[in-house]
């Protein structure tokens, strides 16, 4: 079966999740000049061992498969992060107990409503983004997985709303960060965020390979040049245990000694 050939619409509700997700994800993300890279993690349509992995792994709430096709609409779908990531992530926030998570870098909010349906009922993740519109999109399914009470969106800078966690007496009572924002503030992030998590909590680091760009960072190229400086960071940093996985575009989990 070509996944390429079928239309996103015509597997919708008819065929597993997993084919689902690989027709969806690549309908979205052919336009990416990281496309390359992302498949060769994620795994291309030419991967039949990675579609076997999604086909007999992902398990998607609806709402939150609604959410990924109608984010599939924007031309900026690319910044949705993969199923398998977000299912796995759940899966680690499930794992430590998560009760109270921290996400810096909504878009469409998929991964929000993915933790929050990872949360217990009076579990509550603090989304931070300077836009609206895009979590906009996300509301009306976060209310269909009837979830939205978990979820306390916050539209300002996220170095504000983190410095206003701080400032109302709420370091190290976060249990799960997850970090996918402008990059260049990247560690300004990490640095505040390690400061909310508890001992024993996880921050989960998106893009650390970023297309692959970090084996040779070009020096104008700031984004780049502020992941490669992290990671590097990361690997020294004796306040942390972590590891650097290859799942989506590179994703560096450290938890907190
Ligand atoms: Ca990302």
């Amino acid at each position: 079966m070509s996944f390429r050939n079928v239309s996103k619409e015509a597997l919708v509700g008819t065929v597993a999740l997993g084919v689902v997700f690989v027709t969806g994800y690549f309908l979205g993300k052919k336009k990416s000049t990281r496309m390359s890279i992302i498949k060769s993690h994620s795994g291309g349509q030419d991967n039949p061992l990675m579609q076997y992995v999604l086909t007999h792994s992902m398990r998607e709430h609806p709402a939150l498969k609604n959410l990924r096709l109608k984010t599939m609409e924007d031309s900026w779908n690319i910044m949705m992060v993969a199923c398998e990531q977000a299912q796995f992530m759940a899966n680690l926030a499930r794992l430590i107990q998560t009760k109270k998570a921290l996400e810096i870098g909504v878009y469409t909010g998929y991964n929000t409503l993915n933790i929050a349906l990872a949360l217990p009922e009076d579990g509550v993740i603090v989304a931070c983004d300077i836009r609206e519109d895009y979590p906009n999109i996300g509301k009306p399914f976060w209310k269909e997985a009837g979830v939205e009470q978990k979820i306390d969106l916050r539209i300002q800078p996220a170095l504000k709303t983190l410095d206003d966690l701080l400032s109302s007496g709420q370091a190290e009572t976060f249990d799960f960060v997850f970090i996918d924002a402008d990059k260049v503030n990247y560690d300004n992030y990490y640095e505040k965020a390690l400061q909310l998590l508890r001992k024993g909590g996880v921050i989960a680091i998106d893009n650390v390979l970023w297309g692959g760009k970090v084996l040779n960072p070009a020096p104008g190229d700031e984004d780049t040049v502020a992941i490669d400086k992290l990671n590097k960071k990361l690997h020294k940093d004796i306040r942390i245990t972590l590891s650097m996985l290859t799942v989506g575009d590179g994703l560096t989990l450290a938890v907190k000694l």
